[in-house]
């Protein structure tokens, strides 16, 4: 037996993938991340599942729930918020699970980056305005490592995505413009994408910052930047009807 990873989406229930959404429904046991997985998703196991909430647990807690499970012979399920490659504290587990014996299945999860670009409806990698996607945050009680502070991705003026860092708005967008963003660049706020209660502030470096306070906003949101979110874009060579592909001579 196996523990099976599984990435839970950004929170509205739909977005589990199928296979994700099998695994659940068949589970015996799951541990699910009470503090940012929408629990209505819940309601995808079946009678009589036993569920842990790891936001109660330590990791060894996490670990313990797991073996007992597998050597019960039981279908486990460790569920996750987005994507458990993003922020997800996997390999922990994994290195622990070896430890043990224990193999492992990952089946992947919608991350709240793709649910906050859907969200607003827009593309991070806009031909000539930018063709790369910086994920990042600003540390917290977890360190980052200095040669990825804010400022310097900041000096790319490409798209980013900062995540875990919305309750220190004022210090991000400071940073943002300390590494060389000008105080008109676009920048939006997307607090709990996809669920019912999601929130949108859009605005720019200069105003941002009232506007998320006014709005309460202080956990479990994404901050976006870049001119990706502007009025400027230039189409595709892709789609252009003068451009020959292997597709299309
Ligand atoms: N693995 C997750 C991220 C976990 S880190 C993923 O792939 O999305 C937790 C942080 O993710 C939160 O502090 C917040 O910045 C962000 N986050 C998670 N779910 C979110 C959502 N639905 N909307 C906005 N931000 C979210």
């Amino acid at each position: 037996m196996k523990i099976h990873f599984v990435g839970a989406g950004p929170g509205d229930k739909e977005l589990i993938t199928l296979k994700g959404y099998k695994l659940l429904s068949e589970a015996d046991v799951v541990i699910y991340a009470g503090s940012l997985v929408n629990p209505e998703i819940l309601d995808y196991c079946k009678e009589g599942c036993e569920i842990h909430n790891s936001a109660y647990m330590n990791l060894g807690e996490i670990i313990d729930v797991m073996e007992k499970g597998v050597k019960e012979g039981k279908c486990v399920v460790r569920l996750q918020t987005g994507d458990f490659s993003i922020y997800g504290s996997i390999r922990e587990q994994v290195e622990e699970l070896a430890k043990r014996g224990i193999g492992y299945t990952c089946t992947p999860g919608v991350s709240s980056f793709l649910g906050a670009s859907s969200a607003l409806g827009v593309e991070y990698t806009v031909p000539e305005i930018s063709q790369s996607l910086i994920i990042t945050r600003m540390e917290g009680r977890t360190p980052v490592p200095p040669k990825e502070s804010i400022e310097s991705f900041a000096t790319h003026q490409t798209s980013m995505v900062i995540f875990l860092s919305v309750q220190e708005i004022d210090k991000v967008v400071k940073r943002l413009i300390d590494g060389g963003y000008s105080e008109t660049t676009p920048i939006a706020v997307v607090y709990k994408a996809t669920w019912k209660n999601q929130k949108i502030v859009k605005g720019t470096l200069k105003d941002i910052v009232p506007k998320v306070k006014e709005e309460g906003i202080n956990k479990t949101a994404l901050i976006m930047v870049g001119n990706f979110l502007g009025e400027e874009y230039n189409y595709s060579k892709l789609y252009d009807k003068d451009f020959k592909h292997e597709y299309r001579k």
